[in-house]
């Protein structure tokens, strides 16, 4: 089990990272490192509801979020009092059981899960991050990723010692947290003479970068959306509460409504007088567009549009930009799905399912064995050999990032009998790493950052690769083009990067001593 601000007495119980014995944690992509997609950044949500069970609704609400993130999981849940926070590496279902819901008792929650894009995969970094003060605890989660990190280290570093923070001995837990939340919690943390409301009006504009955050102390829940609005950030309500969460989809899950979503550089608080909006930054919106090619799940909605309709247009737009004679639409299940729809509707080749993926790919603790490491791809996909053989298959699929899954497919369906193979795919080359929540590679490691679409067709064994238009995709979301964030196709970042040098996951890891080191700040118990 692993808690924070639980009783002193249970520290002794906690168990550390070493006891995951046997497994390098992960049965999906990074059974071959090099075969990885893109990986979405985290899942937020928080809830304030008194008179409700809010560790079950931020659960099951979580549950809808997996797919943001599926490195850790964790609960932090205020009785008016006193906050508890339970983590652990793994899926949310991994996470929690019936019994450990049952102890985090509350009216207001912050869940969040997680995949790491600054700072390494560890329990340490999992979420919500916990700081208690003489003032009052802060538990906090994060999606998206701060490139300032270097300057927010040093803020941290200046702060006084005599920040009210309190010791209890657990320095060497929260110094071995080395993500850039951590920093923003220890700067939100830090308010002897104001509260927190007013602490983070000052904090949130010295952030750079993707945040939709959601934290609280004792009483209160906090929500903020960076000035870009680069990730989702949904306000709900309940007959007896409110929910802020990464997507709509998630409020639909715990029955919430939609409100609206939290506006571009906008904090809300919300306690036991209502709703308050403060505005801490003009918003200047350039939503990432990846959320609607892959990341956000497709039930949801981001700014005013279905993002399901939004990859079925995209499919329709790559059918008349790339039309090739066929004789099945196949996707790669799931993400390309809707545009593999989109596809054979524009083109009136039949829609079929050649792939059968296993649904219940998570992680394990379970180490492969080199053998199945190997055949890693097949753990997640299979042929279906009667669909395929003798055809001239499209195969759509939502992005190529280093092309060793897409190489795969191609020999699986040649394999299953395909005369022909067309790879089409329903976003633009990705040229250019991003530096605001999404882990794609290093930018020597994108396919297409070295070759042309022909060569990459060739290194794939495809047929023929048609990638649709970075207009195409643009026109499909709905969206003026200003409004969005296409870094990784363009090379166009819409927040200036800092150096080189002072970018990167494991920032704080590296190049960069953890300013949390030496300074009395966490974990176990907030009297
Ligand atoms: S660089 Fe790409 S993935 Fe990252 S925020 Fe921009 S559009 Fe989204």
């Amino acid at each position: 089990m692993r808690t924070e601000a639980t009783a002193r007495p249970r520290l002794g119980a906690v168990a550390l990272p070493s006891v995951r014995k046997g497994g390098d944690g992960r049965l999906t992509a990074a059974l071959d490192p090099h075969d990885q997609g893109p990986q979405d950044a985290c899942g937020v949500l928080g809830v304030w509801a008194p008179g409700e069970d809010v560790a079950k609704l931020t659960y099951f609400g979580l549950y809808a979020l997996q797919h943001r993130g599926q490195e850790s999981a964790g609960i932090a849940v205020s009785n008016g009092r006193q906050i508890l926070v339970y983590k652990d590496m793994g899926l949310v279902s991994q996470a929690f059981d019936e019994s450990t819901l049952d102890a985090l008792k509350g009216h207001l929650a912050v869940g969040h899960c997680r995949y790491s894009t600054t700072g390494a995969s560890t329990w340490h970094n999992a979420q919500p991050t916990f700081r208690p003060t003489a003032a009052g605890s802060i538990a906090l989660g994060h999606n998206g990723n701060l490139i300032n990190t270097h300057e927010l280290a040093q803020l941290v570093k200046d702060l006084p010692n005599d920040s009210g923070e309190l010791d209890l001995h657990s320095r060497e837990l929260e110094a071995a947290s080395t993500n850039d939340t951590g920093l923003v919690t220890a700067l939100l943390a830090h308010h002897p003479d104001t509260s927190l409301e007013q602490r983070a009006l000052e904090v949130l504009p010295e952030l750079r970068g993707a945040f939709s955050m959601i934290w609280m102390n004792e009483d209160a829940l906090y929500a903020a959306r960076d000035p870009q609005g680069i990730r989702p950030l949904v306000l709900g309500r309940l007959d007896r509460g409110w929910v802020v969460a990464s997507e709509d989809a998630a409020l639909a899950t715990i029955g919430a409504s939609v409100v609206r979503e939290v506006e571009p550089g906008e904090m809300l608080v919300i306690d036991e007088q209502g709703l308050r909006s403060h505005r801490f930054a003009p918003a200047a919106p350039k939503g990432c567009v990846f959320e609607y090619v892959y990341l956000a799940r497709p039930d949801a909605r981001i700014a005013g549009r279905s993002v399901h309709q939004a990859r079925v247009a995209m499919g329709r737009q790559l059918a008349r930009e790339f039309p090739v004679e066929a004789d099945l639409v196949m996707p790669v299940p799931e993400s390309g799905t809707p545009a593999a729809a989109g596809y054979a509707e524009e083109s009136g080749i039949p829609f079929g399912q050649g792939f059968v993926k296993n649904a219940y790919v998570g992680r394990t603790f379970i180490q492969p064995s080199q053998t199945l490491r190997q055949l890693g791809i097949r753990l997640k996909l299979n042929a279906l050999d009667h669909m395929i053989r003798g055809k001239r298959i499209v195969v759509v699929d939502d992005s190529i990032v280093r092309g060793n899954t897409q190489r795969a497919q191609v020999r699986m369906l040649r394999e299953a009998g395909a005369l022909e193979v067309h790879v089409r795919i329903s976003s633009p080359p990705v040229k250019w790493p991003c530096f605001y929540g999404i882990d794609f590679a290093t930018r020597a490691e994108l396919i297409a950052n070295g070759l042309d679409v022909d060569e990459v067709a060739a290194s794939v064994g495809a047929d023929s690769l048609g990638y649709i238009s970075l207009e195409g995709m643009v026109e499909a979301t709905k969206q003026p083009a200003d409004n969005l964030c296409k870094a990784c196709f363009t090379g166009e970042y819409p927040i200036e990067l800092p150096d080189e040098a002072l970018l990167g996951k494991h920032l704080l890891e590296t190049s960069l001593q953890s300013p949390l080191l030496g300074k009395a700040l966490p974990v176990l118990n907030n009297p």
